[in-house]
């Protein structure tokens, strides 16, 4: 499967290991023209305020949001989900497709980041490792939007809606590739996720 990065700054190279890992072959995305072909996206951890900066210098807003209007699967974690949210309360340029209102930074600093045990739904095989760094988290979801996963209190931490999944956190961090697989499997809802 043909997966394309947004390779504009962020983590990129961690999710390309991951797919390099599963057997998949990456495409680092940072002009339109990187998109052709591809069959998935995945919007990596960085600096959302950055994606927004640079993918409107390289004219890559209007190409990314008819990419993900095409139905095939995208993939924001961090950072990336931010770049998804129609709404982040605050004025800074997103691909504004997903219907989420998220608060960035919402666990506090840098210093402030951590690791916790997940359960996220649709994943067998036990808790998954969430990696927050600087994290945003998911405040509201529209009533189609599916939340995949909360912390003890609730708190939203990962959704899905249609083609689209979002995550608060790393899943690129970790040595565990069931989020990426559940990723790539999302355009196929029929088809067996587990591709180990
Ligand atoms: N704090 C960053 C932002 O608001 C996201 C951090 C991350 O991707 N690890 O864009």
């Amino acid at each position: 499967m043909k997966v394309g990065i947004l390779a504009l700054q962020g983590d990129f190279i961690e999710h390309a290991h991951m797919l390099r890992r599963m057997g998949h072959e990456s495409v680092e995305v940072r002009l339109p023209q990187h998109l052709d072909g591809l069959e998935a996206l995945i919007l990596p951890g960085g600096e959302s305020t950055t994606f927004g900066w640079l993918a409107t210098r390289y004219g890559l807003i209007e190409p990314l949001r008819r990419f993900i209007h095409s139905g095939k699967p995208v993939w924001g974690t961090c950072a990336g989900l931010i770049f998804l949210a129609k709404d982040v309360g605050r004025d800074q340029v997103t691909l504004g497709v997903m219907d989420i209102r998220v608060a960035r930074n919402a666990f506090g600093r840098q210093v402030d980041s951590f690791v916790a045990p997940l359960n996220v739904k649709g994943l067998s095989g036990g808790p998954f490792t969430g990696v927050f760094i600087r994290a945003p988290v998911i405040e509201s979801v529209a009533p189609h939007v599916e939340v995949l996963c909360t912390l003890a209190d609730g708190t939203i931490v990962a959704a899905r809606q249609d083609h689209m999944l979002a995550t608060s956190f790393h899943p690129e961090l970790t040595d565990d590739p069931r989020l990426h697989a559940l990723f790539l499997g999302l355009q196929l809802p029929t088809a067996d996720h587990a591709v180990f």
